[in-house]
């Protein structure tokens, strides 16, 4: 009957707060209690559930539950409380979800689409339930955050994700799809799990992998449209890097380790600059890490100088360095570069560690993208800080215990002088008596505001200046008694309005660029971004 079918669909169900009306209308007598709840109240209970787990993991697991019980409370707890349940619907604890994948997994979340369905994977898109989808976040689960290679399991994170692009940035979740491409999985742990999920197989490479890839791409955009989004996430970079290339053109695409990161991380940059004085191309920069962070992060900064000065992209790329697992990415070693790393091979003679490279090159700014803990040494964080007054250090490395140094060293090596970033939170540190506030550089400040400001000006390809619009958008929220305390990041606390900011900062540059569809062009791109986000308030059912 038509009562059931209400409180079994996740997206109407109301629970409790179903009122005696719609009761009566929709047949729900007698199937629920007699009580009739608030939403604010079914929002205190389920904080109260949900704060007495004391495993991470459960807390997920109940979060899960609750997205496929009451979809808008679920999104009204995420929105409400986004501070605490940030880091269990997303990362860390998603990494653990994903890592015991096989055996959490309840219903299926998102689209699985395999080196089976090679030949259909159109009819496979068609089985999803709905038929208009505006974003979609791939994965083929080969470098999930930093723990390797999870093959199918790596759906988690496109589910999380999209889960972030609601709850922050205020994308109807009914247009989100998270799909997940099986090309199998090197990781023999899961391959000798009787338990897996996924196709048991070595990963597809070359010609196979690319044939399917390139079928998904044609089928998304003749199911849904040119103006479909479409978010790669968690690719290891020999693919990552080609994929983002070869689709730039065709679709509308995104790769949010490599861009989403280096927003994040240039909008943290512009606004340190605004307490160091100087602008970006006054500093030079040396990156411990030459990967889809790293290099991702280097390049937008280079084009961002290009912008403010009259110099060429080869010339601005000058002022950043490189060090990867081999030493400073130099030109003598070009043989045996990836072509990614190719425009970060300056001049210069080969070294191999760190701390010589800080000393030969003596940078402004120490930016940590390895993925390897515990390499900003006392040693490495006291040399930049006699080169420097104020230097400027980025640990961006997750989880925590990979952190290139903490907060608190720091604060501490550096005598209180320098200016500090991480990936992964750190709570303040009092050194000498002052407390001092680490930035955290989260990508979740920057993709959901920019994927709302794609979609909702309906553009048809991201330009790299759309991303400078972003960083720029987020920069601009700091206010000025931030910027005095040392605060780089706005507080997470407020992220509907930043999002809002930065989807009208990024629809305004797709105007300006000719890539916005929407006709005609709203006038107040903040308001009209508000006027799109997702509320997760019940609306009543007649
Ligand atoms: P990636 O593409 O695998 O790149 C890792 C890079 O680090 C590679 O260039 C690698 O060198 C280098 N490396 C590894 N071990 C090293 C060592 N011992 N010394 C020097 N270099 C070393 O990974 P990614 O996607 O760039 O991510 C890297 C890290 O950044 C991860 O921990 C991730 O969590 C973090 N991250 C943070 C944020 C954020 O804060 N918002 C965003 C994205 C990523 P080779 O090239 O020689 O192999
Ligand atoms: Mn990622």
């Amino acid at each position: 009957s038509s009562g059931n079918v209400l409180l079994r669909d996740p997206r109407h169900n109301k629970g409790l707060a179903f009122t005696e009306r719609e009761r009566e209308a929709h047949y729900l007598n007698g199937l629920l209690p007699p009580t009739i709840a608030t939403q604010e109240l079914q929002e205190k209970k389920a904080m109260h559930i949900l704060r007495q787990y004391e495993v991470p993991l459960q807390k997920y697991i109940a979060m899960i539950d609750l997205q496929e019980r009451n979809e808008r409370l679920f999104y009204k707890l995420l929105i409400d409380n986004v501070e605490e349940l940030l880091p269990i619907v997303y990362t860390p604890t998603v990494g653990e979800a994903c890592q015991k994948f096989g055996s959490i997994f309840r219903r299926p979340q998102g689209l699985y689409i395999s080196l089976k369905d090679k030949g259909k994977v159109l009819q496979v898109l068609r089985n999803w339930p709905e038929r208009d989808i505006e974003v979609i976040v791939v994965t083929d689960g080969e470098r999930i955050l930093g723990l390797g290679d999870l093959g199918c399991q790596g759906m988690g994170i496109p589910v999380g994700k999209l889960s972030l692009y609601t709850a922050l940035g205020g994308v109807r979740p009914s247009v989100c799809l998270p799909i997940t491409i099986d090309v199998g999985t090197n990781n023999e742990k899961l391959l000798a799990d009787e338990f897996y999920i996924g196709l048991k197989q070595k990963r597809a490479r070359g010609e196979e992998y690319d044939e399917l890839l390139e079928e998904f791409m044609k089928a998304v955009k003749l199911n849904y449209g040119e103006k479909i989004l479409i978010q790669f996430e968690d690719f290891a970079n020999h693919n990552a890097f080609s994929l983002l290339n070869r689709y730039r053109n065709t679709h509308l695409v995104f790769n949010d380790d490599i861009q989403g990161t280096a927003s994040v991380v240039l909008s943290g940059l512009l606004s340190a600059f605004k307490l160091l004085g100087g602008t970006l191309s006054d500093h030079t920069f040396l990156f411990l890490g030459a990967g889809e962070a790293g290099t991702g992060i280097a390049e937008l900064i280079a084009l961002q100088i290009t912008k403010k000065t009259n110099c060429s992209i080869e010339e601005a790329r000058k002022k950043i360095w490189l060090v990867d697992s081999k030493g400073l990415v130099v030109s003598s070693r070009k043989e045996s570069l990836p072509h990614f790393k190719l425009p970060w091979a300056h001049e210069h003679e080969e070294i191999n560690n760190l701390l010589d490279a800080v000393k030969a090159i003596k940078p402004t700014v120490l930016i940590g993208t390895s993925g390897v803990g515990r390499q900003f040494t006392q040693e490495v964080v006291e040399t930049m800080s006699s080169l420097n007054e104020k230097p400027l250090i980025m640990a961006l490395s997750n989880p925590t215990s990979q952190a290139e140094c903490t907060a608190e060293e720091a604060y501490t090596w550096s005598k209180g002088r320098a200016i500090f970033a991480s990936g992964s939170p750190f709570d303040p540190v009092t050194y000498e008596g002052k407390v001092f506030v680490p930035g955290q550089a989260n990508n979740a400040y920057i993709f959901p505001g920019f994927g709302l400001g794609l979609i909702m000006c309906g553009a048809t390809r991201v330009h790299d200046d759309l991303l400078l619009a972003a960083s720029e958008g987020l920069a601009s929220q700091v206010t000025e008694e931030e910027h005095a305390k040392g605060i780089i990041f706005p507080p997470f606390s407020c992220i509907r309005k930043i999002s809002a900011n930065i989807a009208a900062a990024v629809a305004d540059k797709a105007y300006e660029l000719g890539l916005a569809s929407l006709q005609p062009r709203p006038e107040d791109l903040v308001k009209f971004a508000e006027s799109c986000m997702y509320s997760p308030v019940y609306p009543s059912y007649r």
